[in-house]
């Protein structure tokens, strides 16, 4: 069941600051809502308590308001209720739908064969999913935690983006609770995606590998499928996405003023020409997604802003 409705969401977390590239996704999430009068809404991905620094999340919805981003309620965060990840746990388990698996990443990797789509190195061989009670029993006494997978059956998942057309992939056994028994990320986006009625996810285009998972997710926990635009990331000059080792690539870094900053991102995305500084209205007066790049932007530290 696809959703309807073009409610939408920008969801950081809280372990690195937001640079230039982050900060265009939550201005396209921002513009795909607005021009189409629907809700915005903020939610921090923080339950990756390890990955999680302190004073992080002000300092990102300090630079989403600083170039004038509004959303609807209050901000949610994941940390807030766990209930509702453990519930959607609970059902899978229910219906036979989830295995323990004891295999540390080292040894994915080493018996990872090359498939298409989801990185090798993230695909699961299904080494655990037919162990025997007595395998099982072998492995609990090593001690280490297992996490749970998802039965996938080798399902083949197909999916319309907005921008890159029609994606598809053979989805994993995928993990939907880490072994330190948090709610892994593919598992809480669905559940929080639903509960919030979001109708259209907006992200940055290196987050398409991760869709299938998430529908086969959603189909199996009955929950409404929300439509999916995977926009252009920003790329260093290097050609790799944009990250701190390439300079001053975040708001606070940056000497120009937010306005400037936001010129910059809209003169990228074909949205302002040269020299100008459109408002938040001009963006939505100008925004139509068919005329959006396909193709990543590359930032270098002369062109910018
Ligand atoms: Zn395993």
């Amino acid at each position: 069941m696809s959703t309807t409705n073009s409610d939408g969401r920008f969801a950081p977390s809280p372990t690195g600051p937001l640079h230039l590239g982050n900060l265009r996704t939550a201005l396209l999430a921002w513009l795909f809502a607005r021009s189409a009068g629907a809700r915005f809404l903020i939610r921090v991905e923080n339950l990756d308590r390890a990955r999680v620094r302190p004073g992080l999340e002000e300092a990102q919805l300090s630079d989403l308001m600083a170039l004038g981003l509004d959303w609807d309620g209050p901000t949610s965060r994941q940390s807030e209720s766990m209930e509702p990840y453990e519930k959607a746990i609970a059902r899978l388990d229910a219906e036979g739908l989830l295995y323990p698996c004891y295999c540390t990443r080292a040894e994915i990797r080493a018996s990872a064969s090359a498939p298409h789509g989801i990185s090798t190195a993230d695909r699961y061989p299904g080494t655990c999913r037919e162990l025997t009670a007595w395998q099982r029993a072998e492995r609990e006494a090593s001690g280490r935690p297992p996490a749970l997978r998802v039965r996938s059956k080798d399902a083949r998942v197909a999916f319309e983006d907005r921008l890159l057309g029609r994606l598809e992939e053979v989805v994993d056994d995928f993990v939907v609770r880490r072994n330190d028994g948090t709610p892994a990320y593919q598992l809480a986006v669905v559940v929080d995606d639903a509960a919030q009625g979001i109708g259209e996810v907006v992200r940055g285009a290196d987050l398409a590998d991760s869709t299938p998972r998430q529908l086969l997710l959603a189909r199996l926990l009955g929950l409404p499928e929300p439509r999916y635009v995977h926009v252009p990331l920003v790329l260093g000059p290097d050609g790799r996405r944009l990250a701190k080792r390439h300079g001053a690539v975040t708001l606070s870094d940056r000497e120009e003023g937010p306005d400037e900053v936001r010129a910059w991102m809209a003169r990228s995305l074909g949205l302002a020409e040269a020299g100008e500084a459109p408002s938040l209205d001009d963006l939505i007066a100008r925004f139509d997604p068919d005329k959006l790049p396909r193709e990543p932007s590359v930032w270098s530290p002369e062109t910018a802003v």
